[in-house]
């Protein structure tokens, strides 16, 4: 059976990072529900416009609308015969209802959910740091991960850009959606025990081996 991953984590503890290597070493198909929403506000659908407003404060974008667009993702030939990383998604317990009962419906589960976990002021500095390229979704850090020509994505060479949402009010604003809407979601998984914690603030590989160990991949 393929292997579906959930990562949660706040903003800037390296979901993305972390997912990127689940994808390029196990072949998984990553779908980031945040990455998904600003190509849709890139592209100008209505998605995109519905989800602009949300993204922009900091707020979360409402249950159906984000229900609705990641099932159209995880449901597609790719990735229910790949297995999948969810990078963002589910970040609420509504969102995780609907997932295990599609999932289930499918004849197929979440094997792990992996909890990423670093104190409020760690993913502050990183995520002020943070560039992000447009294009394709790469992520630097203009301390920690320098991009070899400053400004510029290593990956596909598109500008890289300070995400509107990664100013620090906004920041602030995400954590703390992130411990009131999100946390639960760690809750109702550890009830399944597929939840593991993962301590966030290591090196990226030493989060990497932590994350999948014990996994039969
Ligand atoms: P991210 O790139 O994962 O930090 O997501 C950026 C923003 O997209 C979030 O702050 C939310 O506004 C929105 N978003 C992403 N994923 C979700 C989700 N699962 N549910 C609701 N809103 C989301």
């Amino acid at each position: 059976m393929p292997i579906n991953l959930v990562l949660i984590g706040p903003p800037g503890v390296g979901k993305g990072t972390q997912a990127g290597l689940l994808t390029e070493r196990l072949g998984l198909v990553h779908l980031a529900s945040g990455d998904v929403f600003r190509g849709e506000i890139a592209a100008g659908t209505d998605l995109g416009r519905v989800a602009s407003g949300y993204i922009e404060r900091g707020e979360l974008v409402p249950d159906d609308v984000t229900i609705g667009m990641m099932e159209s993702r995880f449901t597609t030939l790719e990735a229910m015969t790949s297995g999948f990383v969810l990078d963002g998604f589910p970040r609420t317990v509504a969102q995780a209802v609907a997932l295990d009962a599609r999932l289930e419906a499918l004849g197929t589960v979440v094997a792990r959910v992996v909890s990423l976990e670093a104190p409020d002021d760690v993913v502050v500095a990183r995520l002020s740091g943070r560039r992000t390229c447009l294009n394709c979704g790469a992520v630097f850090h203009i301390e920690t991960m320098p991009p070899k020509q400053e400004g510029v994505c290593d990956d596909c060479g598109s500008k890289l850009v300070t995400r509107t949402d990664d100013k620090e009010e906004t920041i602030r604003q995400r954590l703390a959606v992130f411990h009131t809407q999100t946390q639960p979601v760690l809750d109702y998984y550890a009830e399944t025990g597929k939840l593991f914690r993962v301590d966030g603030r290591g090196t990226i590989e030493e989060v990497y081996r932590t994350a999948i160990g014990g996994l039969r991949v």
